[in-house]
């Protein structure tokens, strides 16, 4: 496993979601440092320059987000945001401040497991290149703006959806909000929310196998949307 030496700082001040943490991380690899405070969080960052942050945001001294904005002003490691807090405003703020992911409690560990993994894996290799786009069933050119299925029919995606599909593919597998892909799609001063969900309804139709359970661009909720690129690396035999 190429993720044996990496290593993961856990921010969360709850004891008995450290130990479940540790373990999950050490059974499976990784090498483990458990910061209880904010201020711990940022000093370990700091101090072992981990190969990503998995934060709680509900923390004793300050405020996780506070750890995102902080390790952020020197650092593109990967964050993940493990939290209580459901509502959209409170991830939308994590997504704003530069967290990559962010995972709701009460969490499944081998969903968090994958999501660590896939975001390390994603970090070390760089973004997406701009070349081609493997969907499943369906092959985007993205430098050609052409797109086919396996079969060699050709897939008509109009120029709009095409560009909504590169801002996707520029972010990686990372979210990108509403506004972050309607001021990239459109340009600035447009808020044109409804017609990027119409947009991307027509992008699942044309792209996805069953259109009203994505599995390449995938909703996040109250946040935005997310080209899930890893699916090929672990599904592949069922497809
Ligand atoms: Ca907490």
């Amino acid at each position: 496993m190429t993720e044996a030496m990496h290593l993961v700082l856990i921010v969360e001040d709850d004891a008995a979601i450290q130990n479940i943490l540790r373990m999950l991380f050490e059974a499976n690899g990784f090498r483990v440092v458990v910061a209880d405070t904010a201020a711990r969080g940022e000093q370990d960052a700091r101090l072992h320059r981990p190969d990503i942050l998995v934060v709680d945001l509900g923390l004793p001294d300050r405020d996780g987000l506070n750890v995102i904005t902080s390790v952020r002003l020197w650092s593109p490691v990967p964050i993940i945001v493990l939290s209580a807090r459901t509502a959209e405003t409170q991830r939308l703020a994590a997504f704003e401040r530069g967290a990559d992911d962010y995972i709701m409690k009460p969490f499944s560990a081998p969903e968090l497991l994958a999501r660590v993994r896939a975001t390390v894996r994603r970090h070390v290799r760089g973004e997406l290149p701009m070349g081609v786009l493997a969907l499943g069933d369906v092959t985007v050119d993205l430098g050609r703006r052409t797109a086919q299925r396996r079969d060699g029919r050709e897939v008509r995606l109009t120029p709009l959806e095409h560009r909504i599909l590169e801002t996707l593919a520029r972010h990686g597998d990372r979210i990108v909000t509403h506004a972050a892909l309607i001021r990239e799609v459109w340009g600035p001063h447009r808020d044109d929310s409804r017609s990027l969900r119409v947009y991307i309804g027509s992008l699942r139709r044309k792209l996805e196998a069953e259109p009203s359970r994505p599995r390449y661009i995938l909703t996040e909720p109250g946040v935005g949307y997310r080209l899930n690129t890893e699916l090929d690396d672990a599904s592949k035999p069922g497809d």
